[in-house]
């Protein structure tokens, strides 16, 4: 049983009031570690603390130190990242290779934005008048909160700690309560890149911790991963104070399937648009819109391939599939099943608990595929955040446009086809922060992510991720020796 204790201005410590709460291993539900329950004090100790080390050290440091920092902190994230996707996996279920990809990926976040941390220009710009020299600098914006859920903890760290740092920030980061553990541990690899003190704090516990947090008027920028009514709640907390947010919520994404496409490619990626990580990602391509023509062939296949997926122990690496990563979210899931099938969506296979000798300790639910859906239907409206697909027919491209759309949600899209004009075309009516195109589920450092309508606002990754921890200050110098009138605006 490991205890663990929060990192508030360099020191490791206990809850003040001494508050812990279990931390559970989804796979067999058996508790491996005690997280602390964050008090309002402890809160407050933090942001102070952050506050100290942006007015005193952070901010003065210059980026290329700033960058060499970062860049150690990510040879320590791929040292160790067995290590670190083992415990990732042990807290949130999620397969051991997917896990260990994260590590090294979160690793080469930090690298990309460390190489932006010397390069924060700002620009000279040209005016009406050439006697005024005008310019712009490009600063932090002070103590940036981080706030993220429980379904890939470092990697999702990874895009908000990353540029927050580059650009000068420092931080109060608050993990989900499902899952701390590797975020405490990225906080030791924080202190043993040599990060000064109160650079980087973490406060753990509930949502009652991130509440607190949210509200204090020294907190500069929040940034948040998680559903859309924490976001809602997040959001009127930040307007009070009128700081900036980063909202990264979640989805309920369209993978489209023409009758040109690639059918066997499509249908691999449908899998990991909705199977991969159990579908417990926001990104999940829960809606597959499939054309009429291929539609019962589709079916028939994505049914074969959601069959034949390896359910097992997640640390195992020829699993292709872990358990739910907590009981609320398996609940969840089996409930909106549930609906599907009051709704007479056809349900193909799966839908249901998997209870058989080896997996009967953990929250395992079967592949599930539901056909003849239609987008009106609670499972093809509502986010379900696991592995329950629905298969909707169209009949011609304006028709798969509208329903794709018809969504509040926009995060991310898949299309597959071969004509490459379709593509384009489609790309650009589609609604959605992220579009695939006979790809699904790929990721990059340098490509920006995030989400339209109530799936969020802001990027994360690539270079716009800076502009969101980064405000512009522009400064005009007057070049000239002529003597203005001051009664009126000079241009
Ligand atoms: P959640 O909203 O319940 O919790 C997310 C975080 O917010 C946790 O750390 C939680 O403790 C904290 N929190 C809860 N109430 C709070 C409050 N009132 N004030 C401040 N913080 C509070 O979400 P979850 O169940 O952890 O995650 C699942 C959701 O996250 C899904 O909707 C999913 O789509 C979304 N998600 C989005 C992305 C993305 O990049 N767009 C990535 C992963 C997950």
């Amino acid at each position: 049983m490991k205890n663990y204790q929060m990192l508030i201005d360099g020191e490791w410590v206990n809850s003040s009031n001494n508050e812990t709460f279990p931390t559970v291993n989804p796979f067999n539900q058996k508790m491996w570690a005690t997280i602390p329950q964050a008090s309002d004090e402890d809160v407050q100790l933090a942001v102070k603390a952050a506050k100290r080390a942006f007015e005193n050290v952070w901010s003065k440091m210059n980026g290329l130190k700033r960058a060499s920092l970062m860049f150690k902190l990510a040879d320590l994230i791929d040292k160790n990242a067995t290590y670190l996707s083992k415990l990732e996996t042990t807290d949130n279920g999620k397969v051991i290779r997917e896990t260990k990809t994260q590590m090294h990926f979160a690793a080469r976040n930090y690298r990309f934005f460390a190489g932006y941390a010397d390069k924060l220009n700002g620009e000279v710009i040209p005016l009406d008048n050439d006697e005024l020299l005008d310019y712009t600098l490009r600063e932090p914006l002070g103590v940036a909160v981080l706030i993220t859920s429980w379904n890939s903890p470092v990697s999702l760290l990874a895009n908000k700690l990353a540029p927050a740092l580059a650009s000068g920030n420092t931080v109060v980061i608050k993990p989900s309560e499902h899952t701390s553990a590797t975020t405490l541990e990225i906080g030791k690899l924080v202190q043993e890149a040599g990060f000064p003190d109160g650079v980087v704090n973490i406060v753990t516990g509930d949502g009652k911790v991130g509440d607190t947090l949210t509200k204090i008027k020294e907190v500069n920028k929040i940034s948040f991963t998680g559903g859309v009514k924490t976001g809602v709640i997040i959001s009127r907390n930040a307007s009070e104070n009128l700081i900036p947010v980063t909202m990264e919520l979640g989805g309920k994404s369209p993978n489209i399937i023409f009758e040109d496409a690639d059918l066997e490619a499509a249908i691999i990626g449908a899998v990991a648009g909705i199977y991969a990580a159990g579908g417990q990602t926001c990104i999940a391509g829960s809606r597959l819109l499939v054309h009429q023509s291929i539609y019962e062939e589709a079916i028939e296949k994505i049914t074969d391939k959601a069959k034949g997926i390896i359910l097992g122990n997640p640390l195992d690496k020829a699993t292709e599939m872990g358990p739910v990563a907590n009981e609320q979210q398996f609940k969840h899931i089996l409930s909106m099943i549930k609906k599907g099938k009051e709704e007479k969506a056809e349900l193909v296979c799966g839908g249901e608990r998997v209870i058989n000798e080896q997996l009967r300790s953990g929250f395992f639910i079967s592949p599930t595929v539901f056909a003849n859906v239609h987008n009106d239907m609670s499972i093809a409206r509502e986010e379900i955040f696991g592995p329950v697909l629905s298969v909707i027919p169209f009949a011609d491209e304006e028709e798969a446009l509208t329903i794709a759309n018809d969504s509040e949600y926009g995060l991310a899209a898949g299309i597959w086809s071969k004509d490459v004009k379709r593509i384009h075309r489609f790309a650009k009516k589609l609604q959605s922060g992220v579009v695939w195109a006979n790809t699904y589920r790929v990721t990059a450092a340098q490509a920006p992510f995030g989400g339209m309508k109530r799936s969020g606002h802001g990027r994360e990754r690539g270079y716009h991720a800076l502009l969101d921890y980064t405000q512009v200050k522009n400064v005009m110098v007057n070049l000239s020796n002529d003597i203005r009138d001051p009664f009126s605006i000079q241009v």
